[in-house]
């Protein structure tokens, strides 16, 4: 992720943050000039490629860039190294292959859905079809194009395993029907056949909100105390029921849920679950991690043949249609397809050579890890793309060493400190995003 070359200034303690302009966020049109190249933001809603899209994706990255696709934490795709004359044509074989439905709106698809939602049994709800009747809705709604590049919905199917992901929107699938609706704090409950429609029209009240603090807020955490968003109103007015989550009805949702989540619904909080473990996802998808959130054009084609394609936020991809009989030629293309693989987990930041702000070519420095413990290499103290959740932070410093868990550690012995990092959980967050 590059860095944001317009922040605003820091708040003082209490006051709320000013944003003088909208956010730089790059895109597939605008695109973002880096020390390694030019860099093109595509957003895939709920990380869905189909075949030929694949295919596209893979030439345009041989084509125009260095050859890789960057997969992003929002299950989005980058590519880095693009000559800054390209646009034109990286646009033109966006278009052709259906990845750039509204060029107006193409910097505001950011939809996370459960990435394995209607294909292991698990899960209240196909998710996937919710994101693309989402996706439609924004795109034909012309003042969705004000949301800022940054705000994010997230669709979970009841498994939790994206509900964490700070959505600024956050739909969680609840069974008998029905939906929770989760915006700042707050939590109301929909129809599920609505619950597409309700999403947009509670990123609308957000706009409303964010318009009347006169903030220039690119996310709800920015709105000042007080200017809440009244969600409620906002989907009285788009005709659609709703009605807060009440400690009577949770009981009877979570017995309804195929899978219940790990902790009970509460009104302010969505659930959290683990991801789905690289390997099979029931008999006929695959779900297989990129080496550092990386994929070579030919990694990305070995995916093929799919049904389709979903890039996930762990950076990885599930392919559709893919029994576990593909597992050799998966491993064999450099993809991780097992829990077990200590790269598994293992993440950095852009670092060198594509970021001036950075002290290291953390990339290349990466070792691998101990499995189920994330790791995350940074090149500064921005820790671009960390995970959520728990994670060992590896950051490097000046002089060519650099900090595990804030233990200065030189390069040539990152391997036994990332393997021996602390197993504890980590209590309080360390950075933001
Ligand atoms: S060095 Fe890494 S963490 Fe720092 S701004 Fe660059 S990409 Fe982000």
């Amino acid at each position: 992720m590059p860095p944001d070359p317009t922040p605003a200034p820091t708040p003082a303690p209490g006051a709320p943050r000013v944003r003088e302009r909208g956010d730089a966020c790059p895109g597939a049109l605008r695109l973002h000039s880096a020390d390694d190249g030019h860099l093109a933001r595509l957003r895939l809603p709920a990380g869905l490629l189909t075949s030929r899209q694949v295919e596209v994706l893979a030439d345009a990255a041989e084509a125009l860039g260095d050859g890789r696709i960057s997969v992003t934490s929002r299950g989005n795709a980058e590519l880095r190294g693009l000559a800054g004359g390209c646009g034109a044509e990286l646009a033109a074989l966006l278009a052709e292959a259906g990845l750039l439905p509204s060029p107006t709106h193409e910097r505001v698809r950011n939809i996370v859905a459960s990435p394995a939602s209607s294909l292991d049994g698990l899960g209240a709800a196909d998710v996937q079809l919710w994101a693309r009747e989402l996706d439609e809705r924004l795109c034909a709604a012309p003042w969705a194009a004000a949301l800022s590049g940054r705000f994010l919905f997230v669709l979970d199917d009841g498994r939790g395993d994206v509900a964490g992901l700070g959505g600024d929107v956050t739909l969680v699938a609840a069974g008998l029907g029905t939906a929770l609706l989760h915006l700042g704090g707050r939590t109301v409950r929909v129809a599920a056949a609505d619950a597409p429609r309700a999403a947009l029209a509670a990123a609308r009240a957000f706009l409303t909100a964010a318009r009347g603090a006169g903030t220039g807020a690119w996310r709800v955490r920015e709105l000042p105390e007080g200017s809440g968003v009244d969600v409620r109103a906002a989907l009285t007015t788009a005709g659609i029921a709703a009605e807060p989550v009440r400690e009577d009805m949770r009981e009877a949702v979570r017995e309804d849920m195929r899978k219940p989540v790990e902790e009970p619904v509460r009104e302010s909080a969505p659930p959290h679950g683990a991801p789905p473990a690289p390997g099979p996802l029931g008999p006929a998808a695959f779900h297989v991690l990129a080496p550092l959130g990386r994929l070579t054009a030919a990694q990305l084609r070995a995916l093929l043949p799919a049904d389709e394609v979903r890039l996930t936020p762990w950076r990885g991809a599930v392919v559709v249609g893919a029994g576990p009989d593909r597992a050799p030629a998966l491993d064999a293309a450099g993809l991780i397809t097992r829990p077990g693989s200590p790269w598994a987990g293992v993440s950095a930041c852009t670092g060198r050579p594509g970021c001036a702000k950075s002290l290291a070519d953390v990339r290349a420095d990466a070792v691998p890890g101990r499995p189920g413990l994330p790791v995350h290499y940074s090149g500064c103290g921005r820790r671009c793309g960390h995970p959520h959740g728990d994670w060992v932070d590896v950051l490097a410093v000046p002089g060519g060493g650099y900090l595990v868990d804030g233990a200065p550690v030189p390069r040539t012995d990152l391997a036994p400190a990332v393997t021996t990092a602390r197993t504890a959980p980590r209590t309080a967050p360390r950075t933001t995003r």
